[in-house]
C-alpha cells in the first residue's frame, strides 16, 4: 500500500471508530449485561491432565472462569480432569461423537486418526510458538486444521504452547551416532520417529510411568517438557545429562469443540470462547517461559547441560526430511498441510534471522 493510501484508509479506520463507539452504545441499550438472552448455557470439557496440573490443568479452569465471568455467569463450562468422565487420551474420540462437548489436550496425540494433525501439533526444528500462532491465524494453518478436524466433527481453537521444549534426559553422555544405537528413549511423535531412523528405539509411556521407568533402567532417556515441569518429574536426580532441545521448538495445545455443540452456541457465546481461549494460550506461552526461567536459573548448577553435536544434528536433519517426504507421500494431506507450513517457515525465516534472531545474538 502507498503511503498516501495508508494515510487514507488510516483516516477512514479512524472515522469508523468513531461511529462504532456510537453503535456500542446503542447495542447496550439494546442488550445491557444481559448476555445470552440470560439463557445459561452448560457444556462438558475434558481434559488430558491430572486435576489442577500445572500450566495446563490451572489455564483450563481459568479458561472456564473467564467465560463465566466475561458472559454475565451465562455460559458454564465444567472441567474434568482426565479419566474421570473419559480416558485421557480418549477425549478426541468422545467429543467428536458427541458424548461430551469439548476437550483440552496436546494435538500430537491424534496423529493415529491422520499423519497431518501432527504437523499442527509442531514439527521438530521449524517453527517456535510464536510462529506456529501466526501460522495458524495469518498463514493458512486454521483453514486446513478447520478442514481435517471437520472431518470429525470437531471445530479446534489453539489452547495454549509449550514454548521451545529441552530434548531430555539422559542416563549416559550421547557423544556419537553409535551412542544412539539402541537407545530406549521416550520421545513420541515426529521426534520419536527422526531417532528410530538413527537407530534409537523410542519408547511411549504415560507421564506417570516415565519415572519409574527410567530409574530402573528400563529407558535410557526421556524427554518431557522443560525445567519447570521436568523438575516436578524427579528427572535430575535420576538421569545427569539434561540436552538441549530439538524435537519441540513450540508444541500446541487445542481446547476443541464438537461441532453440532460449536453451532447452536449463541455468536455471544462462540466470540466469548474465542477470546478466552486467546487468553488461554496467550498465558499459557507465558507461564511456561516464566516457570521455565525460574527452574532452570535453580537447577543449571545442579545439573549437567549438554547439547547434541554438529554429527549428530546434521545425521537428524537428514531424518527428519526423509520422515516428513515419506509421510508426504503415503498421505496427501500431511503433503498440503506440511506445504502451507514449510512456505510459511520460508518466508519467515528470512525476517526473523535478520529481526528476533539478529537482537537475539547481538544483546548481551
Ligand atoms: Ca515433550
Amino acid at each position: 500500500m502507498k503511503r498516501r493510501d495508508f494515510m487514507h484508509a488510516s483516516l477512514i479506520g479512524g472515522a469508523s471508530l468513531v461511529l462504532s463507539g456510537c453503535r456500542r452504545d446503542e447495542k447496550e441499550n439494546i442488550y445491557g449485561i444481559n448476555f445470552n438472552k440470560g439463557k445459561k448455557t452448560k457444556l462438558t470439557l475434558a481434559t488430558s491432565w491430572p486435576a489442577a496440573f500445572p500450566i495446563m490443568g490451572t489455564g483450563i479452569e481459568n479458561f472456564a472462569k473467564r467465560c463465566l465471568d466475561l458472559s454475565g455467569g451465562t455460559l458454564d463450562i465444567k472441567i474434568y480432569s482426565k479419566d474421570i468422565l473419559v480416558p485421557a487420551l480418549q477425549v478426541f474420540d468422545a467429543t467428536s461423537s458427541g458424548q461430551i462437548d469439548a476437550f483440552h489436550s496436546g494435538v500430537y496425540y491424534w496423529k493415529g486418526k491422520n499423519s497431518a494433525f501432527s504437523i499442527f501439533g509442531g514439527v521438530p526444528l521449524r517453527h517456535t510458538s510464536e510462529e506456529m500462532m501466526t501460522w495458524m491465524d495469518f498463514g493458512g494453518g486454521y483453514e486446513l486444521w478447520r478442514e481435517m478436524y471437520d472431518r470429525f466433527n470437531l471445530y479446534p481453537h489453539i489452547g495454549g504452547t509449550t514454548g521451545p521444549q529441552m530434548g531430555g534426559w539422559f542416563k549416559k553422555e550421547i557423544k556419537s551416532l553409535d551412542d544412539l544405537q539402541g537407545l530406549k528413549i521416550r520421545m513420541p511423535g515426529i521426534g520419536g520417529e527422526v531417532l528410530q531412523r538413527l537407530g534409537a528405539t523410542p519408547v511411549l509411556l504415560a507421564a506417570a510411568e516415565i519415572y519409574t521407568a527410567l530409574e530402573r533402567g528400563l529407558i535410557d532417556a526421556s524427554e518431557w517438557v522443560g525445567p519447570y515441569l521436568d523438575n516436578m518429574m524427579g528427572f535430575p536426580k535420576i538421569a545427569p545429562y539434561y540436552y538441549k532441545g530439538w524435537h519441540e521448538p513450540g508444541s500446541v495445545l487445542e481446547i476443541t469443540f464438537n461441532k453440532q455443540k460449536w453451532g447452536k452456541l449463541s455468536n455471544e457465546h462462540r466470540a466469548i470462547i474465542e477470546a478466552a481461549a486467546s487468553e488461554m494460550n496467550t498465558k499459557i506461552n507465558e507461564e511456561f517461559r516464566y516457570k521455565n526461567a525460574l527452574a532452570f536459573d535453580e537447577l543449571e548448577e545442579k545439573i549437567n547441560l549438554r547439547e547434541f553435536s554438529s554429527e549428530i544434528m546434521d545425521a537428524i536433519k537428514v531424518a527428519l526430511d526423509q520422515v516428513l517426504k515419506d509421510e508426504a507421500q503415503k498421505n496427501p494431506d500431511f503433503k498440503r498441510v506440511l506445504q502451507s507450513h514449510e512456505n510459511f517457515y520460508k518466508l519467515n525465516k528470512k525476517w526473523d534471522d535478520i529481526s528476533t534472531k539478529h537482537f537475539l545474538n547481538i544483546r548481551s
